[in-house]
């Protein structure tokens, strides 16, 4: 199988957004007197560079670069209190973690998660979530709080995909 084109940050500053995403984090912990540690805070900075899902593994591994000794329960500790303030989700299919965009009001969320390059889009729609509620309570059965990932291709890997499809027929036809 093709290699995955490497991630593009689309059109946006990445560096502007990483910043962003800091400093939300910060008036958050503030106003809510969470304590945003130098280790969390750097937990959080790693993820959001990433700008997809990355494993505690690759956390740790970029942490240790510029600690001593990082052991897997401090990632694992900072990462329990990103999740609990909103600021991180899990994305369980991939074992990995991702930086919120609307990390100031509480959400369950839907994960858009490309099967390909492994990529996640968040869609934060409460309707979704109405719907589901609704649906599942007219059965009888409680949901509780957990996130939704469904499965597919990205735009870029189905174009990619669409792409070589195209010259495996022209080959065909070639040939
Ligand atoms: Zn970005
Ligand atoms: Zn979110
Ligand atoms: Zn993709």
């Amino acid at each position: 199988m093709a290699k995955p084109p490497p991630h593009k940050h689309g059109l946006h500053d990445h560096v502007a957004c990483v910043d962003r995403a800091l400093s939300a984090a910060e008036t958050l912990c503030a106003s809510r007197e969470l304590k945003l540690t130098p280790v969390r805070r750097r937990v959080l900075e790693i993820v959001w560079r990433a700008h997809e899902p990355l494993g505690a593994y690759d956390i740790l591994a970029e942490l240790a670069k510029e600690r001593d000794k990082v052991a897997p329960p401090t990632v694992y500790r900072a990462l329990e209190f990103l999740m609990a303030a909103g600021l991180v989700h899990r994305i369980d299919s991939l074992n990995a973690f991702l930086g919120c965009d609307a990390p100031g009001h509480a959400h369950v969320a839907q994960f858009l998660v490309c099967r390909a390059c492994h990529r996640v889009a968040e869609i934060d729609d409460p309707a979704l979530n109405r719907v589901l509620a609704e649906k599942s309570r007219s059965m009888g059965f409680h949901i509780e709080p957990t996130s939704l990932e469904i499965k597919g291709l990205c735009a870029d890997c189905a174009a990619a995909g669409s792409a070589v499809a195209r010259s495996d027929q022209a080959d065909h036809q070639a040939g």
